[in-house]
């Protein structure tokens, strides 16, 4: 086979295959070269999904009519000039290449006009081929269309969606990008049909307008900062959580990016206030300077590498979780939530196994027998600290505001889990020395996890070391385990299997709350566990004593309550 050198049409269509691979992502280009332009107002035109026609427009700066050869022109770019701009990258923008790239798998037509032009020029590129500019009337901005999008491609125009689908994602390309550019105004049309149409405003009515109105009450403002790094944005209260991660969003310097460590970030900030099946909902937008985060590493620019990854982890954290704990939420006993939870299939719901609605019916009937006129005893009222074990499960109590039920295992669980996680900040966890060493066969991964993982299992009070080429012995275990009764190998192996199959979270912290978790789980009391008056006593008491003690970690809730008020409507007091 011989050797040659690929035509310049032919780099830029295989640059294509990267940058554009459907009329969403010709689209995402084109609207960040707009608002790299400084646009106020930017206008989406679409024909059957975007693969007859996209036409964005703008009221931005324009480009000098000798430059419009290079804006089609591969790596020819306004953005940065050296290797300095390039490790802080302050626009949308960079790599020079997205119209070029455009150019060659599509008809494409630019017209723009500068403020002090007197009239407007444009270009033509047909499948690579770009025609010289001729003067036209137009007002200041720039226009670009894209017609029969991969006309020369067509592989890649068979991969194309239907025209509903494919405006579908255009118009979540749109709604992402109009979230971090509140004062720029965005419309977007399908043929003669306004699909999005976004007025400039302050970024809160952005936001509502993008999530939708019924959140405007559900969101909490929340805010942070560290050194170099700003952070603000929209939570949503526990209640609006969903069940994709489709409203929860992070943006960096104006861009919507998809990185797995700051989602985690705001789940984990949740932990406990919604199920782990749900997602929050959630804007956060962070600033920083541009040389701390590195963006030219995804050829869509949807990736980033922040410079250090743990300070941004507990920077979302720390912001989310104490707007969170500043609201105390508590979920009520609400008869109607509980049956959406068992209409929308929630296998944790606390709610799943209770009676979703009143009985009415019996209820009449079992009332119709009562003499009203006798006086009937009435039960005495519980003092606040008497608790009552149902089915050695649920524990009853009271508060000012009502009837608690605690479902006995997720609270100790719950406990646990935030004594653990105090005691961690403090220090290693406390440990016990095994009176006889527990050894049991290991594989590579076991004993990579042990040679690599030293510190860790210091932390957690675990004494454990290789006992022979393919056996360990453990030594230590923490005061916590031991106490509880429960079976050290079979923690040992369950955390060795997720430390040797990579299977933990990637920073620290998220690795700690995920085996303390496990920890906690393994150690609480469990269903049908008799408790005495003191245990019961006692755990409520550490209720109290913890922070949102309301959910466990895994999600699932740890206490309901029936207000008051609920009691009296049920009653017919109300
Ligand atoms: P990049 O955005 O990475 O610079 P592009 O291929 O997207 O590369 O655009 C090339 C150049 O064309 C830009 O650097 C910019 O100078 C110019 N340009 C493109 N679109 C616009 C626009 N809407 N308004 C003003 N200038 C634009
Ligand atoms: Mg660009």
């Amino acid at each position: 086979m011989t050797i040659r050198k690929l035509s310049p049409i032919l780099i830029n269509q295989i640059a294509a295959g990267e940058v554009v691979d459907r009329p969403a992502s010709v689209v995402k280009e084109l609207v960040e070269n707009a608002l790299d332009a400084r646009s106020t107002r930017i206008e989406i035109q679409l024909e059957h999904g975007g693969k007859d026609l996209i036409r964005v427009s703008d009221n931005g700066c324009g480009i000098a009519a000798e430059e419009l050869p290079l804006a089609v022109a591969s790596h020819a770019t306004s953005k940065i000039t050296d290797e300095a701009d390039l490790a802080a990258i302050a626009s949308l923008g960079f790599r020079g290449e997205a119209i070029a790239s455009v150019g060659s798998v599509s008809h494409l037509t630019i017209t723009s006009r500068r403020e002090e032009d007197e009239s407007a020029m444009q270009i033509v590129v047909d499948g690579g081929d770009t025609s010289i500019s001729k003067p036209i009337a137009a007002s200041v901005g720039t226009t670009v269309e894209v017609r029969r999008l991969f006309y020369n491609t067509p592989a890649r125009r068979k991969f194309l969606k239907s025209d509903g689908a494919e405006t579908t994602r255009v118009r979540d390309v749109v709604q992402r990008l109009a979230a971090s550019h509140h004062e720029t105004g965005f419309t977007l049309k399908s043929a003669d049909r306004t699909i999005l149409a976004y007025t400039p405003s302050s970024a809160t009515a952005r936001l509502l307008d993008i999530f939708g109105g019924e959140l405007s009450g559900e969101m909490i403002e929340c805010s942070g900062e560290t050194e170099g790094v700003r952070l603000w944005g929209l939570i949503g209260k526990p209640e609006v959580a969903r069940p994709t991660s489709k409203y929860l969003r992070v943006h960096v310097n104006g861009r919507t990016i998809s990185d797995s460590s700051m989602t985690h970030a705001i789940k984990e900030a949740y932990r406990g206030l919604i199920e782990p099946n749900r997602w929050p909902t959630a804007a956060i937008f962070i600033e920083m300077d541009p040389a701390l985060v590195d963006v030219n590493v995804h050829p869509q620019k949807s990736e980033v590498r922040f410079r250090d990854r743990d300070i941004m982890w507990r920077l979302v954290n720390k912001s989310v979780s104490s707007t969170l704990s500043a609201e105390n939420f508590v979920p009520l006993y609400n008869p109607k939530e509980t049956y959406q939870h068992v209409a929308t299939g929630s296998q944790q719901s606390f709610g799943t196994g209770m009676q979703s609605t009143f009985p009415v019916d019996q209820a009449r009937e079992a009332v119709a027998g009562i003499d009203l006129t006798q006086p009937t005893p009435m039960p005495t009222i519980l003092a606040s600290d008497d608790v009552l074990q149902v089915h050695k499960c649920f524990l009853v109590t009271q508060d000012e505001q009502g009837l608690l039920i605690i479902d006995q295992h997720a609270l100790h669980e719950r406990v646990m889990f935030e004594e653990l996680k105090a005691r961690m900040a403090e220090g290693n966890l406390e440990s016990q020395q095994l009176l006889v060493p527990e050894s049991f066969p290991a594989d590579s991964a076991w004993l990579d996890a042990i040679e690599t993982q030293q510190a860790l299992f210091t932390k957690l009070g675990i004494e454990i070391s290789p006992s022979g080429p393919a056996s360990i012995s453990v030594y230590a275990l923490p005061t916590l385990l031991v106490s509880r009764n429960v079976d050290g190998t079979e923690f040992i192996c369950d955390l060795l299997d997720k430390l040797g199959s990579n299977n933990l979270p990637a920073t620290e912290e998220e690795a700690l709350s995920e085996i303390l978790d496990m920890m906690s789980c393994k150690a609480a009391i469990k269903a049908g566990d008799q408790l005495t008056q003191h245990e019961l006593r006692d755990l409520l008491q550490r209720r109290r004593e913890i922070e949102r003690s309301s959910n466990c970690p895994h999600g699932r809730p740890t206490t309901m309550r029936l207000s008051i008020e609920e009691l009296e409507q049920r009653f017919g007091r109300r």
